[in-house]
């Protein structure tokens, strides 16, 4: 059996039904095969991973997404806005502590009084930053003019998740309507791409009606899409969203926590120089789980520096870790659980994905 593991760990091309048997592997030939992807990832990568500063500045959403606990329509949910000078006071805190980078996420919205925010957000934060700290937002679907005005303005990065490349299976955690619509998604990333972020986009793992085929189909999507990263995690039902009632259909928790680590192990395979994140529902599952993410591909991680009062609103999904904590407290055990994944951390640097730059020498 692990010889055959071992062939696919050296094999060019990589088929779905390759695929698929790599992402249902359990126990020693799991262990194997994770381990392998691993010694190989180090080979041709390195130790290093880089940190993001994660802010999670609002839960205000106009998109009503059937798995996620901010969606527009959860009136349970209390709603935040972290205001524009704690937002630059934590990125001040993510360049002091030599991140390199920032995350900027939120619920999804368009209006202009939101988009212009953004604008001078981000000018501010470049500048008081000297240009030194790098830029990713994941703040949805947008207009073209927007993303461009978003770049103009200094974000360098955007994630945009898939969520499932399958479009049935798309609009079964959906509503199917003008708002939610599968190929203006697709369409997002292409124009992302084209204006010139390097883009990112992920799905979640473990999804009810989901499978192993059809998770194979979402690493060949990354591919076909050409991105530059992928962030990626399981799925984790929220009891106040219309999802939950498939609960009983899921995989059990430990199920969805270990196919993400293989599903994060295969996509190394399969794209070795782009920038893999360590999601942070991984570790709502297992207390180790982003470090265990880093051990087997994954090379970007993504402290949260939410100010802490705010923390427990961007409930997503429930248990939900580090809620509680203050920014330090989090980087300072991130650091010892990185090097104790037998990681280093490439402080102060950007980490731009090794892909972006051979996809615009190709395109010269
Ligand atoms: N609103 C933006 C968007 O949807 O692209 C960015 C923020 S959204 C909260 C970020 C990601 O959270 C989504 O892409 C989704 O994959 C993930 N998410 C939402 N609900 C989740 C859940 N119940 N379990 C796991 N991940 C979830
Ligand atoms: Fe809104 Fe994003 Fe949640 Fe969908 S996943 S409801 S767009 S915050």
């Amino acid at each position: 059996m692990s010889e055959k593991i071992n062939i696919l760990l050296n094999k060019q091309t990589l088929t779905k039904n390759d695929l698929s048997y790599l992402l249902s592997l359990k126990n020693e030939e799991r262990d194997f095969f994770l381990r392998g992807v691993g010694n190989k990832y180090v080979e041709t990568l390195g130790k290093k991973v880089f940190f993001r500063g994660l802010v999670e500045f609002s839960n205000y959403c106009t998109k009503d997404c059937y798995y996620c606990g901010i969606r527009k329509s959860n009136s349970n949910a209390e709603r935040y806005e972290i205001d524009d000078k704690a937002i630059v006071e934590a990125a001040i805190f993510a360049h002091e502590n030599k991140y390199g980078s920032l995350v900027l996420q939120a619920g999804e919205r368009s209006d202009t009084a939101f988009t212009e925010r953004i604008t001078k957000l981000l000018k501010e934060i470049k500048s008081v930053t000297k240009g030194e700290l790098g830029i990713t937002i994941s703040l949805g679907e947008q207009s073209e003019e927007t993303y461009q005005e978003w770049f103009d303005a200094g974000a360098h990065r955007y994630l945009l998740r898939i969520e499932s490349s399958k479009r049935d299976l798309y609009y079964q955690i959906h509503p199917e309507d003008k708002k939610h619509d599968f190929e203006t998604r697709i369409n997002c990333l292409k124009t992302l791409q084209k204006i010139g972020y390097q883009t990112g986009t992920g799905v979640m793992i473990g999804l009810p009606f989901q499978s192993y085929d059809d998770l194979a189909e979402d690493l060949l999507f990354f591919k076909s899409m050409n991105v530059d990263m992928v962030g990626m995690g399981p799925f984790i039902e929220h009891t106040e969203t219309p999802l939950y009632e498939h609960k009983d259909a899921l995989w059990p928790i430990q199920r969805r926590f270990d196919v993400s680590l293989n599903m994060i192990a295969a996509l190394r395979l399969l794209m070795p120089d782009i920038n893999i994140a360590a999601a942070t529902a991984l570790q709502a599952i297992d207390p180790m789980g982003r470090e265990k993410a880093l051990r087997y591909g994954a090379n970007v991680i993504m402290p949260n520096i939410t100010p802490t009062a705010n923390r427990k609103d961007y409930t997503l999904y429930e248990n939900k870790p580090c809620t509680d904590e203050g920014a330090e407290d989090c980087s300072n055990c991130l650091g010892i659980r990185v090097e104790m994944a037998g990681r280093e951390i490439g402080y102060n640097e950007w980490g731009d994905s090794k892909h972006f730059f051979k996809r615009q020498n190709k395109k010269k």
